[in-house]
């Protein structure tokens, strides 16, 4: 799909904040959003589009019959708490990009009834309650990170980092999907086993080792039938769009339980998403091509290659905010900057792969890229390697380096009240800024 008009970076609002040329959601952007409306003195589901600084309420556009050319029937799909209904229409994405991008447009006339609707119909982002978008049945979280994997195996094994099926084969986990939360919900620290190098036998309680990891996720439009596989030149109509994912890990637990199948408790207490669906639609202008193969590095498989563009130039940023720099009026701290270029799998390829076998995604679903690292130390993107030193000359591990804090605070992992911020965004010449917004949590012992 090449880009086309709705790109057009010339394009203007009459939602004001929606034209400054920083904003995260310029009228080329509109991510799918729910939030909860007050109305007659109760609290509904409503389904919106974030412009500038506020939320268009698609619902109640709907209702005015200004969205599915008018069609009441289909319109229906609108009045829905979640996006899934809408997802799974092949094209319904799409039109009603077009139809609320032209509703926005600065240069369409505007009669009494049209501005009384435009009031009714906007919402203060500040103001709005946000959901979940869509309820996902099933998560999956991969390991798409060449750095990533290479520099975590570098920590259990310096002479052989990198497992020889990484480059023919997507590593992935199945997550839980009855954890995910929302950006703003606190994240309780999870407790479980645990066994010190040092001691005879594991112990139960409170992970020491707590720690986030920067992802971002697709979501599933249309499913596949169980037992059909999807094709590479098909994945397209099976994306939905993309969120920041947050993939919470107990460093701790995750040692003791990981050998022989894989993360378990580790991770499924709690996987935070960032409230606003960016969409395929609107990611477009930032596909580039896959990512070169390395030296040496065998081509994929046949049902794995496309000679289509799917690497996406997404730059992605972790910050960290302790209790004490917010209760002394602080700034959180940048940690990482890495981009979604840098990653080894596409989400073409990790969706085609989790496909082949004939396992059938349904709409909704989320799929994690697994951790976004790149080449140098400021670009990863979790904790575990942030803090990483390497290897010294006599074979061990070298200290773990921790992270210094304006504070005078020191972090190695995460401590209650810790709250992690993660942005998104992407940037490119002759084409609007794009944003994920945030992806926030804060530790609650
Ligand atoms: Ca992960």
């Amino acid at each position: 799909m090449p880009t086309d008009a709705t790109h057009d970076p010339s394009l203007k609002s009459w939602v004001e904040s929606a034209n400054d040329p920083q904003t995260a959601f310029p009228i080329q952007n509109l991510p799918l959003c729910s939030f909860e409306q007050e109305h007659d003195g109760h609290s509904h589901p409503h389904l919106g589009v974030v412009i500038g600084d506020r939320v268009l309420d698609v619902t109640t556009l709907a209702m005015s019959g200004k969205l599915c050319g008018g069609d009441e029937q289909l319109a229906r799909v609108l009045h829905a708490p979640l996006w899934n209904i809408v997802a799974g229409q092949p094209g319904l994405v799409r039109q009603l990009r077009a139809e609320i991008q032209d509703f926005l447009r600065s240069d369409r006339p505007a009669s009494q009834p049209i501005k009384r609707l435009r009031d009714k119909a906007l919402v203060p982002l500040a103001e709005a309650r946000l959901r979940k978008p869509l309820l996902s049945f099933d998560y999956t979280d991969f390991y798409a990170s060449k750095h990533h994997a290479t520099t975590v195996g570098s920590m259990f094994r310096p002479d052989n980092p990198l497992l020889p099926n990484y480059t023919h084969v997507p590593i992935g986990y199945h997550g839980r999907a009855s954890s995910i939360v929302p950006s703003g919900t606190p994240i309780r620290r999870p407790s479980g086993q645990t066994k010190a190098d040092d001691a005879a036998l594991p112990a139960f309680g409170p992970s020491k080792m707590l720690d986030y990891e920067m992802e971002l996720g697709v979501f599933i439009a249309s499913g596949n039938t169980l037992g059909e596989p999807i094709r590479i030149g098909d994945v397209r109509e099976h994306m939905l769009g993309m969120c920041i994912v947050n993939d919470w890990s107990a460093r701790d637990l995750q040692k003791w339980e990981y050998q022989p199948l894989g993360p378990f408790l580790a991770k499924n207490f709690a996987t935070s998403v960032s409230p606003f669906i960016v969409t395929m639609e609107a990611l477009e202008p930032f596909r580039i091509p896959g990512p070169a193969r390395g030296e040496g590095d065998p081509e994929p498989l046949g049902y794995l290659q496309t000679s289509e563009p799917w690497g996406l130039d997404v730059a992605v940023e972790v910050h960290l905010a302790t209790k004490q720099m917010r209760d002394k009026g602080m700034s959180p701290m940048r940690l990482s900057r890495g981009s979604f270029r840098d990653m080894y799998w596409t989400i073409a390829q990790l969706i085609t792969h989790h496909a082949s076998n004939g396992c059938n995604l349904q709409t909704g679903d989320l799929l994690g890229s697994g951790t976004i690292s790149g080449p140098t130390k400021d670009a990863r993107g979790c904790l575990l390697e942030l803090t990483w030193e390497g290897v010294g000359p006599d074979g061990k591990p070298k200290p773990r380096a921790p992270i210094q804090l304006p504070t005078g605070e020191t972090r190695l992992f995460l401590q209650d009240g810790d709250e992690v911020i993660m942005n998104a965004f992407c940037e490119r010449d002759g084409f609007r800024r794009i944003g994920f917004g945030e992806c926030r949590g804060v530790i609650v012992g």
